[in-house]
């Protein structure tokens, strides 16, 4: 049974996709660093399906917890790097702090994950590494340089480390999804919304099931010829 570790999998998208992969049939590690009521829901009700979860916290914006993650699930077969934060501001009101907490729980997250990780799949000549990047990395989204520069890093990240890993059977790939309806755009109004749709050629937003369905695709055995790629899972709002 393949181990899959996912980072930030208590909400949105990441229990998304611990459920679907747990559905699936791989050893789900949940990852959380707050919100333990709803990731242990999570998990309880994975076991009640007979599926095979375990729980863990750990803040992967700290490189030294992230190492001890790691050492506790005995590494991975799959690491999906998901655990995120946004935020909207001006560009001249970003304080330090908030750049530097952008960076590291958007991008030094994935460095530190790929980089505890891999030696695990190294060994075993087979390993998937998805990174969880947006497409306002692609294209820029206005009043959110940090956080567009931080997901813009993770698809450089994935193309040079999908070079450097291709003769080791390790694909790393990246997920770049369009407006998904999950707490962090909660702030969002109606008004937002029905704007966002519009501009969507779907005439629709995105579902955590979306980009959790591209991540079981990617991580698929099969899949094992697609690597250095971002996947636009938007809608069309991006092409
Ligand atoms: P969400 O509902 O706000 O969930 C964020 C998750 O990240 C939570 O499980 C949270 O865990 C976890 N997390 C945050 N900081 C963490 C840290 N330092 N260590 C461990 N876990 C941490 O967000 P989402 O919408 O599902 O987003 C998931 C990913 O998709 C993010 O990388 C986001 O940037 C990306 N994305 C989302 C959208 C969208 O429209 N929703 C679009 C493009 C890309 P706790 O609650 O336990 O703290």
């Amino acid at each position: 049974m393949k181990k899959v570790l996912i980072t930030g999998a208590s909400r949105g998208i990441g229990a998304k996709c611990a459920e679907l992969f747990a559905l699936n049939g791989y050893d789900v590690w949940i990852n959380y660093l707050s919100s333990e009521k709803a990731a242990e829901a999570l998990y309880t009700s994975l076991i009640d399906k007979n599926c095979s979860a375990h729980v863990i916290k750990a803040d992967v914006s700290d490189s030294y917890q992230v190492n001890k993650l790691l050492e506790k699930t005995g590494g991975t077969d799959i690491l999906v790097n998901n655990a995120g934060i946004s935020q909207t501001k001006l560009f001249t009101d970003i304080s330090d702090t908030d750049w530097d907490k952008m960076i590291s729980t958007n991008l030094s997250s994935a460095f530190y994950c790929c980089r505890a990780a891999l030696p695990f799949m190294i060994r075993n000549h087979w390993g998937r590494i998805i990174n969880i990047s947006s497409m306002w990395g692609q294209v820029g989204g206005s009043c959110e340089v940090h956080y567009s520069a931080a997901k813009a890093g993770l698809i450089g990240l994935t193309k040079a480390l999908a070079m450097e890993e291709g003769l080791s059977g390790i694909t790393v790939n990246c997920i770049a999804p369009g407006v998904i309806m999950t707490d962090m755009n909660s702030h969002l109004c109606e008004n937002d919304i029905k704007a966002l749709k519009d501009d969507t050629p779907t005439g629709t937003l995105g579902t955590p099931e979306d980009i959790a369905r591209a991540a079981l695709f990617l991580a698929d055995e099969k899949s094992s010829f697609i690597t250095g790629q971002v996947l636009g899972v938007n809608g069309g709002f991006v092409v």
